[in-house]
């Protein structure tokens, strides 16, 4: 393509290398991608992890911009010798790492709303603007610049949309899923694309026209060598800008992976300590059907020996042992069903039943703290999808918390009652005590891992019930009330209906 730069009294023709026109947008094709790639990075660190982040993908990210910009000067070739005032070149390049900074700040911030976009658009796209125009102003050659409002106001505009739409693509691609890196090449595509778009534009509004020649101090000629060095060592950086990251997120991938582990473990180690206090309940459990068992069993063998043995009566004694020893095995199942570390099963269940039978299972538990335990269960209640198990859990929990708090009472009440009710939401379970209750101040933090004001306590209970009851669409919380305290959780009905 052969331009005549416009001019009323001079004319300056020059024309483009298109190779090296190639080679501006692959660059700006390659510092899009990177950037996007590195928001995500920087909004995945904290702390000085953040820092690093963000000013070394800044540097990286402001060299691919600066380098597609010179890239996009060298690639315009005119009829004379140009050189450049590499401090003015060192400028351009600073302005356009503090450009890139500034963007990586505003894509990794939590939220982006309009008008902070707008914003950052506007400071992002002066600051490419400026480095442009600085980069232009570096030009040492036999002519004057002259610029063309319209097109040096249409650059400026361009700059700008092109940076809202950068800043939006890059908060939106910041989270890895799995058609990321595709859409990171699709986007880095447009971006590259519109970089160049406003860079050519810029490069339009200029017309060089015949001068003295140039004042030369600190001004440099660009090589060929020197130009492909500029677009080889801009590559090397974005490359190494990638691996680093792409490294980083394996690394934090992997730690990620490591602490899941260690939650799972942590809520089964829970679960046994959980089970450890309830160790004499279900011993109790256990026992009181085996000696049933043991004693119907003595007395069929009795009357099997003797003469006056009666059918009807050896029935009823044998069908008493398998109800105990089918009583037993659930019991069994029960233990087993807690300690295990199964994929959860959700079963539809029956509320009511289900409290009665955590209630049995803890009735040892509350003869031996001397509690008093009262139930309200409500009898139109909707049916619920649930883990049995996970569920049973967090009722354990919470009425275990009750008990210990009720010991903790200076009334000498030791009273719990459990209450079911129908609610908006669904089902919902409230486990009250007339302990001391849970000072305001704490409401929200007991709900945090390892929060406890028990000597012997872990301070996992109420956060693993938390989690299950969020995995199940519930919600669960600690109520305002007038004795104690009240904790208190919801089940979504199966009927989405049901109001
Ligand atoms: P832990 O019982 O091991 O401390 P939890 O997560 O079950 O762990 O409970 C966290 C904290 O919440 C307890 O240490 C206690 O301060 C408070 N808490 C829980 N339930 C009650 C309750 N019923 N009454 C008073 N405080 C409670």
């Amino acid at each position: 393509m052969s331009l005549v730069m416009s001019s009323a009294n001079a004319v300056m023709a020059g024309s483009y290398d298109y190779g090296e026109v190639a080679g501006s947008i692959l660059i700006a094709v390659a510092a899009s991608y990177a950037a996007l790639d590195l928001a995500g990075r920087v909004t995945a660190a904290s702390g000085r992890a953040r820092l690093v982040w963000l000013s070394g993908g800044a540097t990286a990210m402001g060299i691919g911009i600066w380098a597609m910009h010179f890239k996009g000067m060298l690639a315009f070739r005119l009829p004379v010798s140009v050189e450049y005032h590499w401090p003015t070149v060192l400028l351009s390049l600073v302005v356009a790492i503090l450009a890139s900074a500034f963007a990586l700040y505003v894509v990794s911030r939590q939220k982006l709303d309009p008008v902070k976009a707008l914003t950052g658009s506007v400071i992002m796209g002066s600051g490419i603007v400026g480095m442009h125009y600085i980069g232009m102003t570096a030009m040492r050659l036999p002519a004057i610049t002259r610029y063309s409002p319209l097109l040096v106001t249409f650059s400026i505009l361009l700059a700008i949309l092109f940076s809202l739409i950068a800043l939006l693509l890059a908060f939106d691609l910041r989270e890895e899923t799995k058609w990321t890196v595709p859409r990171r090449i699709g986007s880095a595509t447009v971006m590259g694309v519109a970089v160049c778009a406003m860079h050519y534009t810029g490069m339009a509004a200029a017309s060089f026209i015949p001068s003295s020649p140039a004042n030369l101090s600190h001004a440099v000629r660009i090589s060929d060598v020197g130009n492909n060095a500029i677009a080889i060592v801009t590559l090397i950086v974005l490359i190494a800008a990638l691996v680093t990251s792409s490294v980083d997120r394996r690394a934090s991938a992997e730690v990620g992976e490591q602490l899941r582990q260690a939650q799972e473990d942590l809520a089964r180690v829970t679960r046994v300590v959980a089970m450890g206090e309830l160790a004499a309940a279900i011993a109790h459990e256990v026992n009181q059907p085996l000696t049933a068992i043991v004693t119907n069993g003595n007395f069929c063998l009795r009357r099997l020996g003797g003469a006056t043995s009666s059918p009807d009566e050896l029935r009823a004694a044998i069908t008493e042992i398998v109800g105990d020893g089918t009583r037993a095995s659930a019991v069994i199942s029960r233990i087993r069903g807690l300690l295990a570390k199964g994929v959860p099963k959700r079963t539809e269940l029956d509320v009511n039943q289900f409290i009665q039978d955590v209630t049995i299972l803890l009735r040892n538990e509350f003869t031996r703290k001397r509690v008093s335990l009262r139930t309200e269960l409500a009898c139109d209640l909707p049916s619920v999808t649930g883990d049995s198990v996970q569920l049973q859990q967090v009722l354990i929990n919470l009425i275990m918390n009750a008990i210990e708090a009720t010991c903790t009472s200076t009334n000498g009440r030791r009273e719990i009652l459990i209450r079911s009710a129908k609610n908006p939401d669904g089902v919902l379970v409230q486990v009250q005590d007339s302990g001391p209750g849970v000072e305001p101040s704490l409401a929200n933090r007991i709900f945090e891992p390892f929060f406890t004001t028990k000597a012997e306590g872990i301070g996992m209970g109420l956060s693993i019930s938390h989690s299950i009851i969020e995995s199940h669409g519930g919600r669960i919380g600690i109520v305002p009330s007038s004795t104690g305290a009240l904790f208190e959780f919801t089940l979504p009905a199966d009927d989405a209906s049901v109001s």
